[in-house]
């Protein structure tokens, strides 16, 4: 992301010296944001996606990163990634569940189709199945414990916020990240997600239909948060700071980054102006 608001981080402050992390869906929006910062904070990144030229262009900018080809509905891809990440850098710390799809906009469940149904949760919820069991697979026999994120989105907690398909994904990565967390404690593995709202990526704008400046006023006309407008900068550092030993205790955490959106019933309250 050209124009990123993160300027260089002193040496002293960063968050993940020495760690390697591999990010899905790492070639656009929140993910390549997400790398970017990681670079910044001293990780090694694998950077997995289908988008192979994008990829390979951001590993080449960011030095310390390295692209592989990784369709997340192929498990043989999935592992192959993650063999990549070990064999390049030595190990697999941090594994970022992020490539999604938004599928087809449509709303009402009597036009959806069972083939975009199955597409949305081949990539949405199999994708961050499989690279949680492939992470785990190296994690726990290399015994040094890790951190497993995905990202859920804020559907995962609000009911008419995204199509049946996407909502369905997305709810069941939550049970995938608790479940996980739940068998993977035992070997210092935290596994969390993380939930946004609307940031302005191609998959967002290419859903809702609206680019940049249209895009982000509609977003905002209907937040609870005024006077702020999510960017793909705000996921990542919440990425971060999930990724980092600031939460070393947090795990099974599916962090809502919506401005306070899914605890406020707009329609019913007593802060109305
Ligand atoms: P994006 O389109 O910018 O990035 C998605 C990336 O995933 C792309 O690089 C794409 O090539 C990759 N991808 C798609 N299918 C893939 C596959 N089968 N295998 C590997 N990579 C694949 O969109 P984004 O908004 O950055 O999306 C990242 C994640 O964030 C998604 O899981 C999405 O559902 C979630 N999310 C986005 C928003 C938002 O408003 N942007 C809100 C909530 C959740």
């Amino acid at each position: 992301m050209a124009g990123s608001s993160y300027g260089d981080v002193h040496e002293s402050a960063r968050k993940l010296v020495g760690k390697v992390a591999l990010i899905t869906g790492g070639a656009s929006g929140i993910g390549e944001c997400t790398a970017r910062l990681f670079v910044k904070h001293g990780a090694q990144v694998v950077v997995a996606d289908i988008q192979d030229e994008a990829g390979a262009r951001l590993c080449a900018e960011l030095g310390s990163a390295s692209y592989v080809r990784c369709d997340v509905t192929s498990e043989d891809d999935v592992a192959a990634a993650v063999d990549h990440a070990v064999a390049r850098f030595g190990k697999l710390d941090v594994m970022f569940n992020n490539a999604g799809i938004g599928g087809a906009a449509c709303h009402s469940i009597l036009e959806s189709t069972k083939a975009d149904f199955d597409r949305v949760l081949a990539v949405n919820l199999t994708g961050p199945f499989l690279g949680t069991k492939h992470a785990a697979r190296v994690m726990v026999a290399a015994g040094r414990g890790g951190c497993i994120i995905g990202t859920a989105s804020l559907a995962s907690a609000v009911a008419g916020a995204a199509s049946h398909a996407y909502t369905c994904a997305k709810r069941a990565l939550v049970g995938l990240t608790e479940n996980a967390a739940a068998e993977l404690g035992r070997h210092g593995i935290r596994v969390n997600c993380v939930s946004p709202a609307a940031a302005a990526t191609p998959l967002a704008t290419g859903y809702v239909g609206l680019e940049g400046e249209a895009f982000e006023a509609a977003m905002e006309a209907v937040a609870n948060l005024k006077g702020v407008r999510l960017r793909v900068e705000d996921i990542a550092a919440a990425v971060l700071f999930l990724a980092s030993d600031d939460a070393r205790y947090v795990s099974g955490h599916n962090l809502l980054i919506d401005g306070g959106f899914s605890v406020v019933n707009p329609s019913f309250g007593i802060f109305k102006d």
